[in-house]
C-alpha cells in the first residue's frame, strides 16, 4: 500500500500558526492562560456576535463538564441527552453524578426529536423528578430543530447545554450556533473545523458566568494570600500556546467551511448517479450548516445489494478512511441503564449511514480516488 491515506477529517494549517506560536515563545507565556488565550477568545466571540463571552478550555468535554455544573447539575439529577452523538457529549453528567436520559433523533435533522423530547420530560416530571438540563448537539454541523426544541425547553424551564463541538460556523436563521443555549461548547480538537491541537471553548452571555467557569478551570482558588479552597477545582484552562494556534486557525475558519461545504456539493453530485444512496442535507435554507462532515444513507433494500459497511471496506481497502455515524449512546453498554424516549431514528441511521472523507484539504486527486471505489462499489 503506498497510496497516502485519506482521513476522515484532519488538521488543516492556515499557515500564520507559527507567527502566533513565535509570539508566545517569544514572552515565555507558556502557561495556561495568558495573552494569547485572551486574543483568541476575543477573535473568537468576535466572530459568534451576539455579545458572548468565551471562556477558552482544554478540551470540549471539559466545556460540556464545567457548562452542566454551571447549569447546577449535581449528584442525582436527570439530564437529558441526544441519544446519536459521541460520547462526550454524555460522560460529563456520569461525572457529575448524575444520570443520563437518552432520546431519539428525527430523520430531518438527526438530531433531538421534538415528540420524544417532551414525552421525555412529562415522564419524567411525573415520576418526581424534573430533569436539570438537557444537552443539545447539532450533529456533523447541521443545526438541531432550534426553534421547536427551545419553545419546548422554555416552556419547562429547563436550560439547553448547546454542544457545538462539530458545528462552530454553522448558523440557524442567520444566528451562529453556539449562541442559542444557555450555555454553547465549543471543540478545537485535531479532527474539527478548526484546531488549538486540542482545546475547547465555553460559551455565554454572562461576563459572570464566563468568571465562574474559569475560576473552576483553575482549581477554584479563592481570594486570599495563599491557596485556599472552597469548592472543588479542575485543572481545564487552555494553553497559551494552543490558543496560538487557534489564533492562526481563525483566519481561514471561513475558507474551511467553503471548502467542506464543496465536499458536501461533490458527494451529491456523485451520489446522484446511485438512487439508492442519500448524502444527507438540510431541510431548508434557515439552516446554515459548515459541512464538518458529508454523510450518506444507503437503502438496504437496494437492487445492488451494497450496504454502508460495503462502502466502508472498499474504501479502507484503498487506504481511505470512512466512518460508521456514531453509535447511539442508549445502545452503549456504558449506558445500557439508563432511560430512553423514542423509537428506532437513531439506531436505523446508525445502521445504514456513513461519514465520508470531508477534511478542507482534500484534494482533486483524492476525490478521483473516492469517486473510483464509490463507483465499483454501487455499480456492481
Ligand atoms: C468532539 C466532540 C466533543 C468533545 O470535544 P473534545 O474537544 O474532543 O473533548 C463533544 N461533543 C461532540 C458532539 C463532539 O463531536
Amino acid at each position: 500500500m503506498n497510496k497516502n491515506r485519506i482521513h476522515l477529517s484532519t488538521v488543516h494549517q492556515g499557515g500564520s500558526e507559527s507567527k502566533y506560536i513565535q509570539e508566545a515563545l517569544l514572552s515565555n507565556s507558556l502557561s495556561t492562560g495568558g495573552k494569547n488565550v485572551d486574543d483568541f477568545e476575543n477573535t473568537v466571540a468576535a466572530y459568534l456576535g451576539e455579545d458572548v463571552h468565551i471562556a477558552a478550555l482544554s478540551s470540549g468535554t471539559a466545556a460540556i463538564h464545567l457548562g452542566l455544573k454551571l447549569l447546577g447539575v449535581g449528584f442525582g439529577d436527570e439530564v437529558i441527552c441526544q441519544s446519536l452523538t459521541f460520547s462526550a457529549s454524555a460522560n460529563p453528567i456520569l461525572y457529575l453524578g448524575a444520570t443520563p436520559i437518552f432520546i431519539d433523533s428525527e430523520d430531518i435533522t438527526w438530531n433531538l426529536c421534538p415528540i420524544a423530547l417532551q414525552a421525555a420530560i412529562i415522564d419524567r416530571i411525573a415520576k418526581g423528578k424534573k430533569p436539570k438540563a438537557i444537552v443539545a448537539v447539532h450533529l456533523y454541523g447541521r443545526p438541531y430543530q432550534i426553534d421547536l426544541i427551545h419553545k419546548i425547553a422554555n416552556h419547562y424551564e429547563i436550560p439547553v447545554l448547546e454542544d457545538c463541538a462539530e458545528a462552530f460556523g454553522s448558523y440557524y436563521k442567520g444566528q451562529a450556533c453556539g449562541t442559542f443555549g444557555t450555555i454553547g461548547v465549543l471543540s478545537f480538537n485535531g479532527n474539527k473545523i478548526i484546531t488549538t491541537s486540542g482545546g475547547g471553548a465555553l460559551i455565554t452571555k454572562r461576563a459572570d458566568v464566563k468568571t465562574k467557569a474559569i475560576f473552576y478551570a483553575t482549581q477554584s482558588k479563592d481570594r486570599a494570600l495563599f491557596y485556599q479552597h472552597s469548592v472543588i477545582g479542575y485543572n481545564y484552562r487552555m494553553p497559551n500556546i494552543c490558543a496560538a494556534v487557534g489564533q492562526g486557525q481563525m483566519e481561514v475558519l471561513d475558507e474551511h467551511i467553503k471548502l467542506r461545504r464543496d465536499n458536501h456539493v461533490f458527494y451529491t453530485e456523485l451520489f446522484s448517479e446511485f438512487e439508492f444512496v442519500t448524502v444527507h442535507n438540510v431541510p431548508n435554507e434557515d439552516y446554515s450548516p459548515n459541512c464538518w462532515l458529508s454523510t450518506i444513507l444507503v437503502d438496504p433494500d437496494n437492487k445492488h445489494n451494497v450496504r454502508n459497511e460495503d462502502l466502508r471496506v472498499a474504501l479502507e481497502i484503498e487506504n481511505i478512511e470512512s466512518r460508521l455515524l456514531w453509535k447511539p449512546m442508549h445502545l452503549q453498554p456504558l449506558f445500557e441503564n439508563c432511560g430512553y424516549y423514542g423509537g428506532n431514528v437513531a439506531e436505523t441511521l446508525f445502521k445504514n449511514g456513513l461519514c465520508l472523507p470531508s477534511s478542507s484539504n482534500l484534494t482533486e486527486q483524492d476525490k478521483i480516488r473516492i469517486a473510483a471505489v464509490v463507483r465499483r462499489v454501487c455499480l456492481k
